[in-house]
């Protein structure tokens, strides 16, 4: 049985001080145990010791990125053993942000999804199709290349420990979520490309998700919670999301 996992991207947003006061917030509210899903805040890299240090029982902590280098000259970069350092469990790879306006390509995502898995990290791989290519029919076929990146570096048990996020990028940011069966048609066909490990892995939905949609979508039986954006900055909007799969 697989659980439900919610994790936050804060992405650039927010001071110490907003970090701090949401996550008082947040921990009140999801420490009443009413809530059954796992929750990762991935806050910006200067606040994860602030997040760290404050994290509550209920929470676990994430990193919105990491670096595919284990160390060494690489200015501005932050590798997997200094987030471990931090008490950091997550990080995402791939986020649909850094591959368009960073020009993160699937091998580059695939050597940080292997940095994050070999230094004990978990990643949250996320894949998704942009609107031109839903509209091309291309969705599975770009899917499917983003897994197989990953495939092709030939890790040992590769999906064990990791968590992938389905993020049409047409959903991300804009108040367009994606019908609950558009997401399960793909979710379906993520589980069946990881193979055996298809049935253990947790698959999120990440576009738009709120309070008002999130329930729908974790009634489908391939979608196990949300990569949050935009939501996750609310602390009552983000429990409620936390709480829709019970
Ligand atoms: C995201 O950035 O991963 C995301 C899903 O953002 P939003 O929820 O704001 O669409």
């Amino acid at each position: 049985m697989r659980k439900t996992l919610v994790a936050a991207n804060w992405k650039m947003h927010g001071t110490k001080a907003f970090a701090e006061q949401l996550l008082v917030e947040l921990n009140t509210g999801l420490e009443s145990g009413e809530c059954s899903s796992q929750v990762v805040i991935c806050p910006p890299y200067p606040y994860l010791g602030v997040v760290a240090g404050k994290i509550g029982q209920a929470v676990m902590l994430g990193a919105q990125n990491l670096s595919e280098q284990p160390s060494g000259a690489y200015t501005g970069e932050v590798s997997a053993e200094m987030l471990l350092d931090f008490g950091a469990r997550y990080a995402i790879v791939g986020h649909s942000e850094r591959r368009s306006l960073y020009g993160e390509n699937n091998e580059l995502v695939a050597a940080k999804y292997a940095a994050a898995k070999g230094a004990g990290l978990i990643p949250i791989l996320c894949v998704g199709e942009s609107l031109e290519e839903r509209e091309a029919g291309k969705t599975l076929e770009v899917v499917a290349e983003q897994i197989q990146a990953v495939v092709a570096l030939g890790l040992p048990d590769t999906w064990q420990n990791a968590v992938i996020a389905y993020e049409p990028v047409w959903a991300i940011g804009t108040g367009k979520t994606a019908t609950p069966e558009q997401a399960q048609e793909v979710h379906q066909f993520i589980r069946q490309q990881l193979g055996e490990a298809g049935s253990k892995t947790q698959i999120l939905y990440g576009g738009s998700v709120k309070a008002a949609n999130a329930a729908e979508l974790f009634a489908k039986p391939d979608i196990d919670g949300a990569l949050v954006g935009g939501a996750s900055l609310k602390a009552e909007e983000f429990i409620q999301i936390c709480c829709a799969a019970n």
